[in-house]
């Protein structure tokens, strides 16, 4: 069967699961492209620069939103965060699908200026455990956790304009539903991917 690269879009609240679960289908699935999103914010203990995030200066990132390098950009916690072409193209022209994991408004610009592009939510299992796991993370202050549940209810109330729900309660059912997905909108002759010439 053939299959057409398309673009992923993966978003949920934060502490939902998003970059497990897709480190865990690329492990199956090496050929999927992942962009490396733009940030302003600081990096945290054990993200690595052009890996994790790109790590902009204030002045950096208005200077590539002013040269329309960005897909898509929105700012959070007073922090802006990107998606850059140059990431996406990179692998649409290889014919390699790319995924993207940002969030839900990031989502819908996306979906604006790519209808073809694929929404994926990834949902928590309940408000409670995902305030544990964030918990866990411990790399926020408290103020910092309650800022990011206050979002919670408005990006789960996004998601009923996502084309795809995965609920991450347990891991390796999410992990086989991701792939899934993934491969069955690759192979779905009725919606090729916009592949520029
Ligand atoms: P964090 O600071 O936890 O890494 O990310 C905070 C939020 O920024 C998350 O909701 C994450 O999905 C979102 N985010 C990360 N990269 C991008 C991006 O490229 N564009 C947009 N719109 N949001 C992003």
């Amino acid at each position: 069967m053939s299959r057409s690269p398309r673009l992923f879009v993966i978003s949920g609240p934060s502490g939902a699961g998003k970059g497990t679960l897709v480190s865990r289908v690329r492990e199956g699935r090496p050929d999927l492209g992942l962009t490396v999103s733009a940030t302003t914010r600081k990096p945290r203990p054990g993200e690595v620069p052009d890996v994790s995030y790109h790590f902009l200066s204030e002045d950096e990132f208005s200077r590539l939103v002013e040269e329309g390098a960005f897909l898509e950009w929105d700012g959070h916690f007073e922090r802006r965060y990107g998606t850059l072409w140059s990431e996406v193209n990179a692998c649409l022209d290889e014919g390699r699908s790319v995924i993207l994991e940002i969030d839900v408004n990031g989502g819908f610009n996306v979906k604006s200026a790519m209808p073809d592009a694929v929404l994926i939510f990834i949902a928590p299992p309940s408000l409670a455990i995902l305030e544990e796991r964030l918990r866990k993370r411990g790399s926020e202050t408290d103020e910092q956790i309650a800022k990011r549940l206050s979002r919670v209810s408005m990006e789960m109330e996004s998601s009923s304009r996502y084309d795809e729900v995965i609920v991450n309660d347990d891991l390796e059912s999410a992990v086989d539903e991701l792939a899934a997905l993934i491969d069955r909108y690759e192979t779905d002759e009725r919606t090729h991917a916009h592949v520029r010439d």
